[in-house]
């Protein structure tokens, strides 16, 4: 299945782009967020929780490793593993209680937590592009990439 690319010229076309992601995605769900610092993977992330519907700010969970936000239905887990020393250390915030049958993933830096994090279900590359970003969508599951083509086009 092809990667599906899209470019997001301001950070509101990535706030956007989020919340049609959101429409694309239910539990149980793990998704990697890839890209350098700056990226946007943030930005999309908060899209994300507003497309289930969550207004509030969102913080970067930069020293706590996991923000939680338990939604109507749904209970989003915003992972950013960028200063993770060791993937071990998953193992002490109990990484594998977040993974229930209602749990979305959202996982930024997964190549710091690889054989601690559950497999992605769904992979987000963002890239500068000019002065925007562009962002790559890719999954090995073809029901998913045929909901994203329908929605994110
Ligand atoms: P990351 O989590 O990848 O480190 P952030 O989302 O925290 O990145 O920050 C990205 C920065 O880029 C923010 O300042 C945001 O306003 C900006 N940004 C997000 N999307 C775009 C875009 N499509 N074009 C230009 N700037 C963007
Ligand atoms: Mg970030």
């Amino acid at each position: 299945m092809q990667n599906i690319t899209v470019e997001l010229v301001d950070e509101s076309q990535t706030v956007r782009m989020g919340q049609k992601l959101a429409a694309c995605i239910k539990a149980p769900m793990t998704i990697y967020f890839e890209g350098d610092l700056g990226a946007g993977k943030t930005t999309l992330i908060r899209g994300i929780l507003r497309g289930f519907g969550y207004q509030g700010a969102t913080k970067s969970p930069t020293y706590t490793l996991v923000e939680p936000y338990e939604l109507v239905g749904v209970s989003i887990y915003h992972f950013d593993l960028y200063r993770l020393a060791d993937p071990e250390e998953l193992e002490f915030i109990g990484i594998r209680e977040y993974q229930q049958p209602d749990s979305i993933m959202l996982i930024e830096w997964p190549e710091k937590g690889l054989g601690m994090i559950p497999q992605a279900d769904l992979m987000i590359e963002l890239d500068y592009n000019n002065d925007g970003r562009v962002v790559t969508l890719s999954s090995a599951n073809s029901q998913i990439m045929q909901k994203l083509e329908k929605s994110c086009d």
